[in-house]
């Protein structure tokens, strides 16, 4: 037990989340991406990467024992609604609603299913979550592909392992450039905002996690989301190939020329906007 463990509550009055996690017998499951954060000054500064939380619905996934709600909540968020897959964590988390009646929203499902414009009701939305490594991908692919365009909420503030991190934010030419970073770079715009040590979690990872803040752009370059998915895809399916061979299933050189795009080239050489132009061309 450390130190903060020991006191019988925490910042916000709530009990320490150690002690939480005792009384409610939360042994973490591997299978559903469980590592939890138990300090508050660091989801306290998770929070604070969102920005001004008041006339949001504030939307987490994953709450787990309510280490990044209680933070979000004691932050000014006026309204969080959380999805969490796991029944075990709801009665920690009904303790937190009942610490602030009225401004939280508990639902039980799995994330990969809910519809997130209708969790987010008539406000516009904040999306902050310490990601299940394990659907944390999809996760963020299914907002990035939001239809219609600008989506249903105004900022994606997420933990990543810090390799899924860096292809986010990827730029062309980088060996992290890839299909998320141009899907990413497309219709947001992303950046690492802090890196937070396997020590911080319980358990602690492997690997280094990164905070990445998204925010969606207003004008974008026109294509189609399913198009430019495809488009990369196959480009970067064989990256070290020239793209005339790589793109083959979909046009290989005609398409390039459509595109106006040297077939000698290599995926990561595009940038997004040519990357938008070949998508265009790929009728
Ligand atoms: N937010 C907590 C924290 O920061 O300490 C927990 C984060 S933990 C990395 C991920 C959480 O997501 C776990 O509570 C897990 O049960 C939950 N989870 C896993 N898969 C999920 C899914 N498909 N839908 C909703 N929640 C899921």
């Amino acid at each position: 037990m450390t130190d903060a463990a020991e006191q019988k509550t925490a910042i916000d009055g709530l009990p320490p989340l150690r002690a939480v996690i005792e009384k409610h017998d939360l042994a973490t499951k591997k299978s559903l991406g469980q590592n939890f954060l138990l300090d508050l000054n660091l989801t306290g500064r998770i929070a604070r990467a969102a920005g001004d939380l008041a006339d949001h619905t504030v939307i987490e996934v994953g709450p787990g024992p309510g280490g990044l709600t209680r933070a979000l909540l004691m932050h000014g968020a006026a309204e969080v609604v959380v999805i969490e897959r796991d029944a075990r964590c709801l009665p920690a988390l009904e303790e937190i609603s009942a610490h602030y009646p009225g401004r939280l929203e508990i639902v039980e499902g799995d994330a990969l299913k809910a519809d997130f414009a209708t969790l987010a009701g008539e406000k516009p939305a904040k999306i902050v979550a310490n990601l299940p490594y394990n659907v944390g991908t999809q996760l963020l692919v299914n907002w990035l592909e939001t239809e219609p365009w600008p989506p249903f909420f105004d900022s994606l503030t997420l933990m990543f392992q810090r390799e899924v991190a860096e292809r986010i934010v990827a730029a062309p030419g980088s060996g992290s450039y890839g299909r998320l970073g141009v899907l990413a770079g497309w219709r947001t715009e992303a950046r690492i905002q802090f890196d937070v040590p396997p020590q911080a979690f319980w358990p602690p990872p492997k690997v280094t996690s990164s905070v990445v803040h998204l925010v969606p752009r207003q004008a974008l370059i026109a294509t189609d989301a399913r198009r430019l998915s495809l488009t990369t895809q196959h480009a970067f399916g064989q990256r070290r190939k020239m793209l005339r061979q790589s793109l083959k299933a979909i046009g290989g050189q005609a398409l390039l020329d459509a595109a106006g795009i040297d077939g000698a080239r290599r995926a990561e050489t595009l940038s997004i906007e040519e990357f938008c132009r070949l998508a265009n061309a790929s009728t």
